[in-house]
């Protein structure tokens, strides 16, 4: 006897799309295809039955700034958004996960607080590389490093030789370094002319980001990476161009992928230039033919993941005035499936195609890049993280939907095709009716052996 049995669901599994029914055992999918005996039947009505997305890139700033977001709110909206496992960034929380204490301290607030499942970057920052072995045995799934220096003392950016020094250490762990490839010094010699000019306007925040400073941090990082053996994750690139340099050292053998966020597949630079501040991030939004450039590699499978980057703050460090007072980051986790959905459906998929699309690079590769075998695929005895997707909903996007503490977003307004029905998290209701389930907890997902 099943403890759930799914019927009439268009089941997305990497193999194809499968019409019929899928049980559930013990948080696990036991079987796929007729219909089996279950304790509880849902009819899915013949709407997708997509897998939990695997969100690679979040910040939920807890501990030390639960007043930007926090583990409760970031993860019910994930939740909301079939986003059934994040792995989180380890800086913007207080303090920033750079050894085995402070991993501690977010394993705590975690395993407290979140509704989804979770894993953990640490930071290879300059300089902890005395803690790192301590940090790596803790349970980490790979670290983050800065090339670009944000200014946050809590986690300075690692120069080459850091980068350098930390990918051996990495290298002999087989675990990956995620980096933020833009060049410190050209934006910042550029934001310091332009401030010095009396410039803030929010053109300014584009020009201090020229293409040269992505292209060449991305082309300096490969080479270190490849010079060490380390295995290698590019986040959030946003140019074609910086795309391109990947994908040939991919095809020259080199063991790095990259991901490609919702937001620089769904907004412009002009929209940049319209909303402001709350469409401000780093690497800035590009321009409509870049946004062109990355949906042409990402149809013709040559981008490896999406995430949502979800980086929230308190709406009053979004003002109107100043390009440069405005925080950088983008507030996306409850959006990047409907978005996906609905941009894909705009250029021409049929919702089928466009929920393989997404089951892809938004679910099944960023679980293999992590390195979760039992996540990111709809799959006989893998985690029954599940999501019902009407994808013939059209709704509007308003600020109450948003579970996010701060529910503000540059998509206020937006229409999007298709709709989060219902979620499972390891078989158990997460989602539905619009809203999260009570009392659920997520799990901690870590390197096997730790
Ligand atoms: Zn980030």
């Amino acid at each position: 006897m099943n403890d759930l049995c799914l019927t009439h669901a268009r089941i997305v599994t990497p193999q194809g799309i499968v019409s019929g029914c899928l049980s559930v055992l013990d948080g696990k999918i036991s079987h796929i295809g007729g219909k089996q005996p279950a304790r509880q039947e849902v009819d899915a009505g013949g709407k997708l039955l997509l897998p939990g997305l695997v969100d690679l890139h979040v910040h939920f700033n807890e501990p030390g700034r639960t007043d930007w977001e926090g583990w409760a709110h970031g993860s019910a909206a994930a939740a909301a958004g079939g986003v059934t496992t994040v792995v989180e960034m380890p800086l913007n929380a207080v303090p920033a996960t750079i050894n085995a204490q402070a991993l501690a301290l977010k394993v705590a607030a975690a395993g407290a607080s979140s509704c989804v499942d979770f894993g953990l970057w640490g930071g290879l920052v300059c300089d902890n590389r005395a803690e790192l072995p301590e940090l790596l045995d803790g349970g980490v799934l790979g670290l983050k490093a800065f090339m670009y220096e944000t200014g946050d003392p809590s986690f300075p950016a690692a120069h080459d030789g850091i980068l350098y020094s930390g990918m051996a250490q990495l290298a002999v762990r087989d675990l990956p370094l995620l980096v933020h490839a833009e060049n410190s010094q050209i934006i910042h010699t550029l934001m310091a002319d332009f401030q010095a000019a009396g410039r803030s306007d929010r053109q300014a925040w584009l020009d201090a980001h020229p293409p040269i400073s992505e292209v060449e941090a991305v082309a300096r990082v490969l080479l270190l990476a490849r010079a060490t053996g380390c295995r290698l994750h590019i986040v959030h690139v946003s140019l074609p161009q910086a795309a391109q340099l990947i994908v040939d050292a991919q095809n020259a053998g080199q063991n790095v992928t990259f991901e490609v966020c919702a937001h620089h597949l769904t907004l412009t630079e002009t929209d940049f230039l319209e909303l402001g501040a709350v469409a401000k991030c780093g690497p800035p939004l590009r321009s409509a033919a870049d946004v062109d450039g990355l949906w042409e590699l990402l149809l013709t499978g040559r981008i490896n993941s999406l995430a949502s980057d979800h980086s929230p703050c308190p709406s009053a460090m979004k003002p109107d005035g100043s390009i440069w007072d405005a925080w950088g980051g983008i507030n996306g986790v409850q959006l990047t499936l409907p978005l996906l959905m609905t941009e894909a459906q705009q250029r021409g998929l049929s919702a089928e195609a466009a929920a393989q699309l997404v089951a892809r690079y938004a679910s099944h590769n960023p679980a293999h890049i992590a390195g979760l075998p039992g996540k990111g695929a709809i799959g006989v005895g893998l985690d029954a993280d599940l999501v019902l997707f009407d994808p013939e909903a059209v709704w509007t996007l308003r600020a109450a939907d948003l579970k996010s503490l701060h529910p503000w977003s540059p998509f206020l307004g937006r229409e999007f095709t298709g709709k989060v029905e219902r979620v499972w998290l390891r078989g158990q209701t997460l989602y539905g009716g619009g809203a999260v389930a009570g009392g659920m907890r997520g799990a901690w997902v870590r390197p096997a052996g730790v």
